[in-house]
C-alpha cells in the first residue's frame, strides 16, 4: 500500500481544485491548510467573481499585455473564501500549483502564512522581476518557499532507497 505523506496529500488536493478552474489561460488550485492540525482551512482556484461570466463562456478578458484580468486568481480566492466563512488563515500554510504572482504573494504573506508550497514555477525570462519580487520579500518577512519537488520526490526517492536496500 502506498500512502501519500501529508506534502503529497495536500498537493494532490490543490490539483483536484485546480480543475474547477473556469479560465484557460490560468489553470491555477491551491490549499491553506493549518500545520499542526493537517486540516483543510479553505480551498481557491482562478475563477470569475460570483454571478459574472466565466472565460469559458464569455471568452477570456485581455489587458494590453495579453493576461487574462477576469478571473480572481486562486490563491486570493481561497483567502477571500476564508473571510466569507470566518476562518482564520494566520500561521497557516498554503499549497500552490504555481508559484505565487507579486499580487498573491503579498497578501498570502499578510494574512500570516509561514510557508508557501508550490509545484511549477513561472517561466523564469518572461517574469523574472515577478519572481524576484516575491524572493526578495518573502525573505524579508521570513515566508519560507519550498518547491514540491523538495518535499515529495526526495521522499519518494528516500522510500525507494529503503525498498531496495
Ligand atoms: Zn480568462
Ligand atoms: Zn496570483
Amino acid at each position: 500500500m502506498k500512502r501519500p505523506n501529508w506534502h503529497e496529500y495536500f498537493f494532490g488536493i490543490a490539483e483536484k481544485t485546480k480543475e474547477r478552474s473556469t479560465c484557460n489561460n490560468g489553470m491555477v488550485g491551491c490549499v491553506f491548510v493549518s500545520r499542526e492540525g493537517h486540516t483543510i482551512l479553505s480551498t481557491g482556484y482562478n475563477g470569475s467573481p460570483r454571478n459574472l461570466p466565466h472565460c469559458y463562456e464569455v471568452g477570456c478578458d485581455l489587458d494590453e499585455s495579453g493576461h487574462c484580468v477576469r478571473t480572481i486568481h486562486a490563491e486570493i480566492n481561497a483567502i477571500v473564501q476564508a473571510a466569507r466563512d470566518g476562518i482564520s488563515l494566520k500561521d497557516s500554510e498554503v499549497y500552490s500549483t504555481m508559484f505565487s504572482c507579486y499580487v498573491c504573494f503579498k497578501a498570502i504573506a499578510n494574512v500570516g502564512v509561514k510557508t508557501i508550497y508550490y509545484d511549477v514555477e513561472y517561466k523564469p525570462k518572461k517574469y523574472a522581476e515577478q519572481i524576484a519580487r516575491v524572493r526578495r520579500d518573502a525573505a524579508l518577512m521570513g515566508v519560507k518557499l519550498v518547491n514540491k519537488k523538495d518535499v515529495c520526490d526526495i521522499l519518494a526517492q528516500d522510500k525507494l532507497k529503503e525498498e531496495s536496500e
